[in-house]
């Protein structure tokens, strides 16, 4: 399930530039070109759902794959502390509508 369209389609098909973090079967996982922590990652499933809503109800399987992708970027990056945010809807901030987890980690929070 592609868009053709959507930004993030185009980074997992490489046709936009991105810096990878991880990928797999299921994922891709990339740095943020506007980070808000030391380390911000954006985890994307490679097949296009709007919102994170929309991936619960279809494959709540691969939204629990996202999280696990999240808590080892963590581990790895940091001491498995991070805050983990689906921006939905366009009132929330949401401006690219193929779902996505927002990892901040890095450092310590400030709220
Ligand atoms: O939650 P929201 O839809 O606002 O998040 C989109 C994110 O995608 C932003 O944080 C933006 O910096 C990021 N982005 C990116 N690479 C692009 C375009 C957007 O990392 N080429």
């Amino acid at each position: 399930m592609k868009d053709a369209d959507c930004l993030f389609c185009k980074i997992i098909d490489c046709e936009v530039p991105s810096e990878k973090v991880f990928e797999d079967a299921q994922v891709y996982a990339f740095k943020d070109i506007n980070p808000k922590a030391k380390v911000h990652v954006l985890v994307v499933p490679r097949d296009h759902y709007r919102n994170v809503d929309a991936l619960a109800q279809a494959d709540p399987a691969l939204l629990a794959h996202m999280v696990e992708v999240a808590q080892g970027i963590a581990d790895d990056a940091y001491n498995g502390s991070y805050r983990l945010i689906f921006n939905t809807g366009e009132d929330a901030g949401q401006t690219v509508f193929h779902v996505h987890a927002h990892v901040l980690t890095g450092e310590p929070m400030e709220e």
